[in-house]
């Protein structure tokens, strides 16, 4: 197998089984962001989020972070990793953020470095989360699994990075980073990969090379063998397509249990169709301010998504624009909402030729407004976010429907047909 061929392959798995892939760390806007990646070098994410929100709360802002003491900062985050030094870097970072970069989170790599707590690796994080860069954060997970699976021969982080960035096509890379990651924790752990419901076996040059050989450490006796013994709650958690684990029972019973252990119920909207559409007003990606009220007599396609540029987000909106021309026939207008700020909303209007507004609801006002923000489920995590929900909102400004199951790839259709 060649090179091209092991990345054609994984890339392919993870781009149909796991489309949408992103930070397991709660933040909603950038700075928050970097300050959870700076506290979560060799932290868990989890712990992570146990801290962040009172620390949220109290410093919002650089400016508040700044001026706080570090030994202040550590009572909030005394249970993470080097609390000592973290709490210096953070209170360091958010000092120099404000002296200079005027309090913007800065875009480029090696200005994100000179920031206090911010090494290479959170660096590309936020480049790649917060400004869509094509940037590989290499961690823990990364350098293993990469290794293991024969797409990189690396021997540090950067050398891993490099390599990774050569072979994986640009638009992936951020998505990359993501996969590798959530295998790394869920499938390909550091002591004992299991193999035995691992999806990428074709590809793995571990797999061929030491677990297939029945003398090497975490041996299997087949290839068959491994196959027939899926781990049926992992599986869930990965939508892992491994034919026969699918269609098992098993299945059956993790869901049941899921369901009954964790309780779990998803977020949805309180709005009903009859009800008065909240008003609302913002900018668009080209700085124009959309308001309701100039809305009136037209129906509205009021479309919620988690985020710009991720891929379902992507098929969604390329499905309004493959379909924008019928619904302008039928007197909407198409407005997608999220917490993107206009800058980011421009780029992906740009990219994907989108001929509607994207609004940016940076403070979420129309987020909350609307009760699209909530608890929802991904890959085995439960965490808050927008909740994809679109609104039919009449000529005379009531909701006449709430679609939130939202058929992300031929979502235009799925609003003709209502
Ligand atoms: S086959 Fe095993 S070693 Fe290879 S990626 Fe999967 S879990 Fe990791």
């Amino acid at each position: 197998m060649t090179l091209k061929e092991r990345y054609e392959g994984v890339i392919n798995y993870f781009k149909t089984n796991v489309p949408v892939a992103e930070t397991e760390l709660n933040y909603s806007n950038p700075f928050e962001l970097i300050v959870a990646v700076i506290l979560s070098a060799q932290c868990t994410d989890k712990r992570i989020n146990q801290v962040t929100p009172k620390l949220f709360k109290d410093y919002p802002n650089a400016e508040a972070l700044a001026a706080a003491s570090s030994d202040t900062i550590f009572n909030y985050i005394r249970s993470v990793s080097y609390p000592n030094n973290k709490a210096k870097h953070l209170v360091n970072m958010a000092n120099m953020l404000l002296k200079d970069f005027n309090g913007v989170i800065p875009s480029e790599i090696d200005q994100l470095v000179k920031l206090p707590g911010v090494g290479r690796k959170t660096a590309n994080v936020v480049a790649s989360v917060i400004y869509d860069k094509p940037a590989m954060a290499v961690d823990t997970h990364v350098f293993r699994v990469s290794n293991r699976l024969g797409l990189t021969k690396a021997k540090t982080p950067l050398q891993s990075e490099q390599q990774l960035i050569k072979h994986i096509p640009e638009q992936y890379i951020a998505t990359a980073h993501h996969w590798l990651i959530l295998h790394g924790r869920y499938v390909c752990l550091a002591r004992t990969p299991k193999c035995e419901i691992c999806p990428l076996t074709e590809w793995c040059q571990y797999f061929k090379t030491k677990v297939i050989n029945k003398d090497a450490p975490h041996s299997l006796s087949t290839k068959k063998t491994i196959m027939t013994k899926p781990d049926p709650i992992k599986t869930k958690i990965l939508n892992i397509k491994a034919a026969p684990a699918k269609k098992s029972p098993a299945k059956k019973t993790e869901t049941k249990k899921d369901a009954d252990t964790k309780g779990f119920i998803a977020h949805s909207t309180s709005l009903k169709p009859g009800d008065k559409a909240p008003s609302f007003s913002a900018k668009d990606q080209n700085g124009k301010m959309i308001s309701s009220k100039d809305l009136k007599g037209k129906n509205v396609v009021l479309y919620f998504y988690p985020k710009d540029n991720t891929p379902t987000c992507t098929l969604e909106a390329c499905s309004l624009r493959d379909e924008h021309k019928f619904l302008s026939k039928k007197n909407f207008v198409v407005l997608g909402v999220s917490a993107d700020d206009e800058n980011m909303h421009q780029k992906f209007a740009t990219k994907f030729n989108l001929p509607f507004s994207l609004l940016a609801d940076t403070d979420m006002s129309i987020i909350k407004a609307y009760d699209v923000w909530g608890t929802k489920r991904f890959m085995g995590r439960i965490y808050d976010g927008i909740i994809r929900t679109t609104f039919i909102i009449n000529e005379k400004g009531i909701i006449s429907n709430v679609i939130t199951d939202v058929k992300s790839k031929e979502h235009g259709k799925q609003i003709l047909e209502l």
